[in-house]
């Protein structure tokens, strides 16, 4: 039967057919609506399990933080800390209240610890997804920046961007608007912003628990003040085995740890916190000492006006790192193993 004929014998078809049509659209909408329901689900779901398999990440490295905390220290404690002997290539002496730098070098300290590498391997590679560049990595390097912000701080920031090196500034407390928009770009570029204390002043700070407790809350409120973001690290101003304090450093530590601060020390020495100025070559090989004998390595270094060689020296440090095997250059988060000079007695 032909279509012409078919029409003429139904004379109703044009209405039907046009509600026929209709239908057809509805439930092809219908068949849409669901489809996009459907793959909004799926993606739901796909994001849930990105976000297991990220939490269970961070549960396998808190594990390994906590094997690492048990098997074996990162640095032996070294006994003449405390004396006052001043680093190889140090020059300041025995600091002794207001100056910034810390003299306090750790000499020999490094290349002692018994370099355990558990459980790297099998459990970390379930997920690679959660790991960043660099996590497995055998060597990591994390360079610190002291003192700041300064003049040259966003110098610093530029040369880590060209580099796409992340890092981390342990400042004081600058109260300019230059020093707080150094803080907020140290944030949005994605370093890691720590507490030096707001004073720097030795003999203020270690004068008691009280006193020390009154600076940390000014210089953690400021940063969130400025930043939005609570920071969770700190280095003691000379380090934790510095030798103006009279008072036992683990009186302060203690303090960080109900605050749930964590203090890092460093087990690298740039060495230019002493009064004299380096040169750029001392600088790279002060700084690179002994990376590849260590998993974690600090870098002391000082974001500060006084302290021009240290920016100099930083592109062809960092090149010098990255040009190492098996190396990564990374900010200290949480999950970085801590290094201390001071250790509890067990
Ligand atoms: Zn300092």
């Amino acid at each position: 039967m032909s279509e012409s004929s078919k029409k003429a014998e139904m004379p109703g078809m044009g209405r039907t057919r046009r509600g026929g049509k209709s239908m057809i659209l509805m439930m092809f909408l219908s068949i849409l609506a669901l489809a996009v329901i459907l793959l909004f689900l799926f993606v739901k779901v796909y994001e849930q399990e990105q976000m297991l398999a990220r939490l269970s990440g961070q549960v396998e490295r808190l594990t390994r933080v906590v094997q690492e905390n048990q098997t074996g220290q990162e640095e032996p404690a070294e006994d003449g800390k405390l004396t006052g002997d001043p680093g190889e290539g140090q020059v300041g002496e025995e600091k002794t209240g207001e100056d910034t730098g810390e003299s306090e070098d750790k000499p020999g300290g490094e290349g002692k610890e018994t370099v355990d590498l558990l459980e790297d391997g099998d459990s970390q590679t379930e997920n690679p997804e959660d790991l960043e560049e660099g996590d497995l990595a055998a060597h990591k390097v994390y360079l610190t920046f002291d003192d700041g912000p300064s003049i040259y701080t966003d110098e610093i920031l530029d040369i880590l961007d060209e580099y796409d090196v992340k890092a981390t500034f342990f400042v004081v407390g600058k109260d300019s608007d230059r020093a707080r928009e150094a803080m907020q770009e140290i944030v949005a570029r994605g370093h890691t912003l720590g507490m030096h204390s707001y004073s720097h002043k030795y003999s203020q700070i270690y004068a008691s628990v009280d006193a020390f407790a009154d600076d940390f809350a000014k210089i953690r409120e400021y940063i969130y003040e400025v930043t939005g973001q609570e920071s969770t690290v700190y280095r003691f101003p000379g380090g934790s085995s510095n030798t103006v304090s009279n008072l036992d450093m683990w009186l302060f530590a203690d303090y960080l740890e109900t605050q749930d601060v964590r203090f890092f020390d460093w087990n690298i020495s740039s060495g230019d916190g002493g009064s004299q100025i380096l040169p750029v070559e001392t600088l790279l090989e002060n700084c690179t000492k002994g990376i590849l004998d260590r998993e974690t390595n600090v870098v002391l270094m000082h974001d500060s006006a006084e302290k021009h060689t240290t920016i100099e020296a930083l592109p062809a440090l960092i090149e010098k790192i990255q040009a190492m095997e098996d190396v990564a250059i990374l900010p200290i988060t949480e999950k970085t193993h801590p290094v201390q000079h001071i250790h509890r007695e067990e």
